[in-house]
Formats: structure tokens, C-alpha cells, sequence
């Protein structure tokens, strides 16, 4: 295959993909498939000789879109949303045609300038405060485990950068038990250890408490324990829980800790001016995540990080060996040196793309939309006897229980979920909150419309009649 015959077959694609998504609704959004169908249908080794495109597009087609959950399905209410709007999929064709390497500003200067000045729409889009600078990493985790390395290097006194952590004191770092286990995970990975991961009580309303979070940074500093740095939540994944901002980062900078926030999910609603007040106090952060792929139109993959001074960070993860020296030129941003790979993607091509095809004004609308949908969807569902909203929706997010009079809710709503996803018409997923089984209802996909969210509640009173 060479560039002649991608150009015919990129055509036979873009034909390929609009009859996919026109034709999503009338596929079951998880995928119908049972374990080793995929693998089964695969030849034991790779081809010695070339192929025909014909077959390989052919054995596409047959073998991996029944196989497949569809993310972009009109109905997915799983997990989160992870978005792929028509004009970010564009750019990222684009941006694979050229496959740069976009780690230093002379290895691809559109890309290094694209992704500043975006860093600087989002900024503002979310109406965070002039300090903040950033970058765009690959997933929200290497964003707080970026920030978790800064926060143990700065508080080793950058001495780990050489000598490890060795002999040094033992480092806390402090979280609810609602954020996600990308922290347990990054904690793990900087080497400073699960068990100095402290889960701080919350209150009722499931957000940290910050006497009890004052309380125990002064327990371990008596105890001989170095506090590195405090990681808040603004929309937990399991529940949406959301932690006082302001006073958090008032508990760490008063024992001067670094601080992240965790706001992967619930941060694109904050291009919303009406939902700040639930993060208010968000401007004082070192270091804050948000994913432009969980309700915003840019799909996976793609991070952003919103620094208060970049600087620390730079110390942790920058490096510059000779190779990689900008000859002549000073003042340039080299991205790989705030991030930890160094090879990095054009993803600032399908940011500028999004946001200029929909307008602010348009994702606006849309996250509005799926606000005040899900908010209908909660409210039908209070109405039914037999079922019970086990936490209210924030944003987009709330959670229920199948509860009869009759019988034990947990196992009949592991059974009701069972019953929806086989079903196919919508997708959900469960989590245990305050050990129940509860259904997340995570609304809602790019191409959502408002009948689309409201068939939850005709799928599941319908279905709980059959188990
Ligand atoms: C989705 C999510 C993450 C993980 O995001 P990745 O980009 O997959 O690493 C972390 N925190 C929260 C709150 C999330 O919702």
C-alpha cells in the first residue's frame, strides 16, 4: 500500500465512518460479544507476504464493529462520556497525516504554539486566572502523576532528583476517599507508597473535611512523618463527589503544601459560568487536570494541565541532554520537559478545531443540555415506587437502586443492570456507594439527544418487570 492507494482508501473510510454514526442508534451500544470471539477469528502469525487492501478492509468489517462497545453511541451512559466530536475526528486525521513528534518547539513549531495559545482559550474559557500556564498530557492520570512527582521532589528539597528517596523522611500525601485511583496509582509510581496515601474523612456531603485534613498534616509532622502535598476532587469518579475548594487549599498552603486538583471529568462544565461556585476557590492551585474528552468534544487522547508556575514541575521532569539542546534559540517552550514521555502528539490540532467548529457558545449549550436531561431523567425516575435515587445528580451524574417493596436491592439491581446492558438499548455502569449497588447514570454522548437520555427510564422500569 502506498500514499496513491490512501488516498482511494481514505475516501472508502470517510464513506465507512458516516454510515457507522448514522447508523449507531440501531446497534446494541455494548458490545454483544463473548470472550475469544475476536482472537479466535485471528491467524496464529502475521502474514509473509502483502495483503490486499480489499481484504483487510473487508475482515475489518466483518470481524470489529459487532465486537465492538460503541463509545459514540447516541446511548452510552457508562462510565463517562468520552466524547469525539465530527471536527475533532477531522483534525485527528490530520494530525495523523503528518505524525510529528511535537516534544520540542523546533520539532514542530505549529504544534508547540497551537497547544500555548490553546492552553490559554481553555483558560479562559474556564475562567481560571491569568497565572495559570499549562500543557497537554495523554491521559489525566500522567497529569496527577506529573504533579504527585513535583510534589515529592519539591518536598525532598529536590535533593530525590539525584539521590532517590533513600534514607530520606517518610513523604504523606492527603486525599478523600472519593478521588479516583489514579492517585493511589501515581503515589505508587513516585515510589512514595500507597500507605502514605492518607484518605481523609468527608462529610456528609462527601466532601473532604478540611479540620479533619488540618488535623492529621499536624498529626504526622508530630508523628516525624513530611507532608509533600494535598490532592482535592472536584467531581469524584464513582459519585461526583466535590470537595470544598477554597478551603482545602487553604488547610495545604497553610502548612505549605503543593496542590493538585482532580477535576477531570466535571472541569468542562466550567466553561459554564453558572457551575464555578463548585469549585470557588480554584485559582489558588499549584497544579489542576480537567479532560476536554469527558463532555467537551475532543476526544481521547488528550489532557489539560493548568500550572500556577510551571517551574517546579520543569525541575522534576525536565532534562536535556545534548540531543536534544535548541541550537541558537533560548526562549523557546519545549513541552517534553513538562511532561513525562518525550515523544508527544499534535493533540492541540483537534482542541483549536472543536472549539472553533461548535464555538464556545455551542459546547455550552450542549453541556447545559446534558445537565438539565439527566436532572428530567432523576426527577422521572423519584416519581416510580420502586425505585430510589441513591445520590442526587451533580452535573450530569447521579446514581439509583432498584428497591421493590419485596426482596434485596443490591442483588436485584446487579440483576436489572445484567438485564439493560444485554438488552442493548442503553448502557450503563455500577458502582458501590456506602457499600449499596447503585447504577450510575452518566449522561451524555456528543450526539445525545434529550428522548435519547429519557429511554433510560422506559429500559429500566420496563426490564425490572422481567427478573
Ligand atoms: C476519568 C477520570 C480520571 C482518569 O482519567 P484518564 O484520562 O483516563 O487518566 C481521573 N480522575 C477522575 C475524576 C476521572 O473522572
Amino acid at each position: 500500500m502506498n500514499h496513491e492507494d490512501l488516498r482511494i482508501w481514505s475516501k472508502k473510510a470517510a464513506d465507512w465512518i458516516a454510515d457507522y454514526h448514522a447508523g449507531l442508534s440501531d446497534r446494541p451500544v455494548r458490545a454483544q460479544t463473548t470472550q475469544g470471539a475476536t482472537a479466535a477469528q485471528l491467524p496464529a502469525n502475521a502474514p509473509e507476504k502483502p495483503e490486499a487492501l480489499e481484504d483487510i478492509f473487508a475482515d475489518f468489517e466483518a470481524i470489529v464493529p459487532n465486537a465492538m462497545t460503541h463509545w459514540q453511541h447516541p446511548r452510552f451512559f457508562a462510565y463517562f462520556p468520552s466524547h469525539a466530536s465530527p471536527a475533532s475526528m477531522l483534525a485527528e486525521q490530520l494530525a495523523n497525516a503528518m505524525s510529528a513528534m511535537c516534544m520540542l518547539w523546533q520539532t514542530s513549531p505549529a504544534g508547540t504554539e497551537i497547544e500555548e495559545q490553546m492552553i490559554l482559550w481553555l483558560r479562559d474559557a474556564l475562567g481560571l486566572a491569568d497565572h495559570f500556564t499549562g500543557t497537554i498530557h495523554d491521559s489525566a492520570t500522567t497529569c496527577t502523576l506529573s504533579a504527585v512527582l513535583t510534589m515529592r521532589d519539591r518536598a525532598m528539597d529536590w535533593t530525590s532528583i539525584t539521590q532517590g528517596l533513600t534514607g530520606g523522611p517518610r513523604l504523606r500525601i492527603y486525599a478523600s476517599a472519593q478521588t479516583h485511583s489514579s492517585i493511589d496509582k501515581s503515589v505508587r509510581l513516585a515510589g512514595i507508597g500507597q500507605d502514605n496515601l492518607v484518605k481523609i474523612p468527608t462529610t456528609d456531603d462527601h466532601g473532604i473535611d478540611p479540620e479533619a485534613l488540618d488535623a492529621a498534616i499536624k498529626a504526622d509532622i508530630a508523628a516525624g512523618y513530611k507532608p509533600a502535598g494535598v490532592i482535592l476532587c472536584t467531581g469524584g469518579t464513582s459519585i461526583g463527589a466535590m470537595d470544598p475548594i477554597a478551603a482545602g487549599l487553604a488547610v495545604a498552603k497553610s502548612h505549605d503544601l503543593y496542590t493538585h486538583v482532580d477535576a477531570a471529568w466535571a472541569g468542562t462544565a466550567m466553561i459554564c459560568p453558572e457551575f464555578r461556585y463548585l469549585w470557588e476557590g480554584i485559582d489558588a492551585a499549584d497544579s489542576l487536570v480537567f479532560n476536554p474528552y469527558k463532555g467537551m468534544g475532543v476526544q481521547f487522547d488528550g489532557a489539560i494541565q493548568f500550572l500556577r508556575d510551571a517551574t517546579p514541575q520543569i525541575r522534576s521532569l525536565g532534562l536535556r541532554p545534548d540531543y536534544l539542546e535548541t541550537l541558537d534559540m533560548d526562549e523557546v517552550t519545549n513541552f517534553n520537559e513538562w511532561t513525562v514521555p518525550l515523544g508527544r502528539r499534535f493533540r492541540a490540532l483537534k482542541i483549536w478545531f472543536t472549539l472553533r467548529a461548535y464555538g464556545l457558545e455551542g459546547l455550552r449549550q450542549m453541556i447545559r443540555n446534558h445537565v438539565a436531561w439527566v436532572k428530567e431523567l432523576e426527577a422521572k425516575l423519584a416519581t416510580h415506587p420502586d425505585f430510589t435515587i441513591t445520590t442526587p445528580a451533580t452535573l450530569a451524574l447521579f446514581s439509583f437502586q432498584y428497591t421493590p417493596k419485596e426482596g434485596d436491592a443490591n442483588a436485584l439491581t446487579a440483576k436489572l443492570l445484567a438485564a439493560v446492558n444485554n438488552d442493548g438499548r442503553v448502557y450503563l455502569t455500577q458502582t458501590m456507594h456506602e457499600g449499596q449497588f447503585v447504577i450510575r447514570m452518566a449522561g451524555a454522548a456528543f450526539d445525545s439527544k434529550q428522548s435519547d437520555v429519557m429511554m433510560v427510564y422506559d429500559v429500566v422500569t420496563e426490564l425490572c418487570q422481567t427478573l
